[in-house]
């Protein structure tokens, strides 16, 4: 392609070239050709007036000496007919036709120039005409045609070295990486990485493909991982509601024992919100979650929410504390209120030893607040960062608690969706526990 456009461009040069210089040399042909006729009209003025043909024949002979390429002269009376006439040595006599005024023309290979011979008061006596051999013209086209094919051929080698340059420093890395990524679409081997050197466009372009491929190799694990943890947490569960059915089953008709009864439905609840949580992820991946907005008073969710996880624990005491404010927000209730169950959860579950969970709702600035403090295990630094990625689990597993790490990615989305915040704070050590806060836009106050 660069070759190709090389040639273009400097054909195009070269064509330009040519035509400039044979113009201007046609050009400086006339106008020394056009000086010589007028000298031959001057000189001609007395030989036409005392009708001396012979002088007016000398006369034009001197075209003879000077090199100019002249081979026929001739003076015409004013009537259009020869009075005389010249040919060079060694040249072809030529008829000149009668022109009206003073012209010059090219045809084939000669010019032709017309002067009009006119006295001291103006009056038309004859014309000059002289014929001129373009033979230098043939000469200075063949040496431009030497000329442009020296160009051309130095023009082509230099576009060929610069495209070899050119080949080395960009086709070839791209080539490269087209290679890379057809090996890796093959091979499914997204660990592949390509080698970067330097720092042109082209390094900027591989070092991304290698961003890239890092993330896919993270969204891959992270599937994988989904998939282990997910066939281990819903196996679990309906391996215990069939081992209590089993139970049941032999020893219904002997005596009803509730307990396996509970059991099992503590396992199928389990297993319910699994899905439920699976549900809405895909729910919020395909933006299609949707809000049920209506007003309502969220101090009193909260003591719903509270006495409710309250009832599935013995080891911990949940307590509601500060600035109590019954605050209206516009929310989807149903939402909301998983928000605060799941936190209240995960402040169960992941302080193991029990304690204290205190809960907190204060209303700042048009915001209702909500804290939900626990003693448990705590949150490293570096995992607050990304507790609310989905699937994405802090050292929970080391502590043996179950979870598909969905629960706080599902609340963040549910609380961005209403324009609220979700946030954590925690030092990270065990017994200090974590703070879970959300906020939300609050409608109106009503005091307490
Ligand atoms: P799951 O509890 O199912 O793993 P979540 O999305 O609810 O999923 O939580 C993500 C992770 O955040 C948990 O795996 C856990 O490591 C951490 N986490 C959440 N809440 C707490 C908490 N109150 N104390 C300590 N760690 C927590």
């Amino acid at each position: 392609m660069q070759v190709l456009t090389t040639l273009i461009v400097l054909g195009l040069c070269i064509a330009a070239f040519v035509y400039t210089d044979i113009n201007g040399y046609k050009e400086r042909k006339v106008i020394s050709i056009t000086a010589i006729a007028q000298v031959l009209a001057a000189n001609n003025i007395s030989a036409l007036q005392f009708l001396d043909s012979a002088g007016a024949k000398k006369i034009l002979s001197g075209v003879e000496q000077n090199e100019t390429g002249i081979s026929n002269a001739a003076v015409l009376d004013k009537s259009g007919n020869l009075f005389a006439s010249y040919t060079v040595i060694g040249q072809q006599p030529y008829t000149f036709s009668p022109v009206r005024g003073n012209t010059s023309y090219f045809s084939g290979n000669y010019l032709y120039v017309y002067n009009l011979i006119t006295t001291d008061s103006n009056e038309l006596i004859g014309t000059v005409c002289i014929q001129v051999g373009l033979y230098q013209l043939e000469k200075i086209k063949g040496d431009l045609v030497k000329i442009a094919f020296a160009l051309l051929i130095i023009g082509i080698g230099l576009a060929f070295l610069i495209a070899i340059i050119n080949q080395r420093s960009i086709s070839n890395p791209l080539l490269y990486l087209v290679k890379v990524m057809r090996q890796i679409r093959q091979s499914e081997d997204y660990k592949h990485h390509v080698t970067v050197k330097g720092r042109d466009e082209i390094s900027i372009l591989s070092n991304e493909f290698n961003n890239l491929m890092d993330e896919v190799v993270k969204s891959h694990q992270k599937k994988d991982e989904f998939i282990g943890v997910a066939s281990h947490e819903l196996k679990t569960p309906l391996t215990s509601v069939k081992a209590y059915l089993q139970l049941l089953e032999k020893i219904e008709k002997e005596q009803p024992n509730l307990t396996y009864v509970q059991k099992a439905q503590e396992n199928i609840n389990k297993l319910q919100k699994l899905i439920y949580d699976l549900l809405d992820v895909s729910k919020i991946q395909a933006g299609q979650l949707q809000l049920d907005i209506k007003e309502f008073n969220i101090s009193e969710l909260i003591m719903e929410c509270i006495q409710d996880i309250q009832l599935s624990t013995a080891k911990h005491t949940i307590t509601k504390a500060g600035e109590v404010s019954n605050a209206i927000v516009a929310a989807d209730r149903n939402r909301i209120e998983q928000v605060i169950v799941n936190l209240l959860s995960n402040a169960v579950k992941y302080s193991p030893a029990g304690k204290e969970i205190i809960v907190t709702s204060k209303r700042t600035d048009g915001e209702v607040s909500v804290s939900i403090k626990d003693f448990g295990v705590g949150i490293s630094k570096a995992d607050q960062e990304k507790i609310f990625e989905r699937f994405y689990r802090a050292g929970s597993g080391l502590f043996g608690v179950s979870g598909f790490g969905l629960g706080l990615y599902i609340c963040h989305e549910i609380i961005k969706r209403h324009g609220g915040k979700i946030w954590v704070e925690s030092e990270g050590e065990e017994g200090k526990g974590s703070t879970f806060y959300f906020s939300l836009p609050v409608i109106s106050h009503i005091s307490s």
